[in-house]
């Protein structure tokens, strides 16, 4: 495949629909929740509002502006547009959204425990800090200016109370892996602490730094 900073307009809109595809095929959101979208050159491509993933294709995603007005596209954009617009404004190094519906992960946004990241070297290395949302009514502004502080603190996960959980990142790849990494992490910790009737246990603060500077990332 070659590197996303090479492919085409209708390339990076056909990668993400297999994305989005694979999301919804491995149960990371269901019906027809979720939505994701990508930056090319200052436009933003939206999947549709209440559409099934499984049958997405590059022909249903929706071109909006940065300004809230849509450019193109048959159907209308996903409901939560201006979450997606409020992520692209505040941080420029971040190029693809997936918010989702994923049911390990939603048991933490429905309780008052935190996933516990440093449980596996890729959650620590994928996840970074997870930001804990208050509920807010989906689709309105006030549900996409909670994110403000977040984002200007360099977060890229996001647990939404009582509703789900939103990923950025640079590339696809890049928030396909965190939503499906914060998915295993949250499975692994919630199944881990009912086999065992513990808390699972974490990597130390001290091994993870290591890790982070093997991979000349800190
Ligand atoms: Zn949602």
């Amino acid at each position: 495949m070659k590197e996303e900073n090479k492919l085409d307009k209708l390339d990076k809109i056909e990668k993400l629909s297999r994305y989005t595809k694979l999301a919804w095929d491995r149960g990371l959101t269901e019906s027809t929740s979720g939505n994701m979208s990508i930056r090319i050159d200052n436009k933003i491509y939206t999947t549709p509002t209440f559409f099934v993933k499984h049958f997405i294709t590059k022909d249903d995603f929706v071109e909006l502006n940065l300004n809230k007005e849509k450019i193109k596209g048959d159907l209308e954009p996903s409901s939560e547009y201006k979450m997606h617009l409020k992520i692209y404004n505040e941080r420029k190094d971040i190029n693809c959204i997936f918010h989702a519906h994923p049911k390990w992960s939603m048991m933490y946004s429905v309780t008052s425990k935190k996933i516990p990241i440093r449980i596996l070297p890729e959650s620590i290395v994928l996840l970074g800090e997870i930001v804990y949302l208050p509920y807010k009514m989906p689709g309105t502004d006030e549900f996409a200016d909670v994110f403000t502080e977040g984002l200007r603190n360099g977060s890229n996960v996001f647990v939404l109370a009582n509703h789900g959980v939103t990923v950025c990142a640079k590339t696809i790849e890049g928030a396909y892996a965190r939503l499906e990494t914060l998915e295993t992490c949250s499975y692994v910790s919630a199944v881990a602490g009912m086999f065992s009737g513990k808390e699972p246990i974490q990597i130390s603060k001290d091994e993870a730094s290591k890790f982070f500077r093997k991979l000349h990332m800190k």
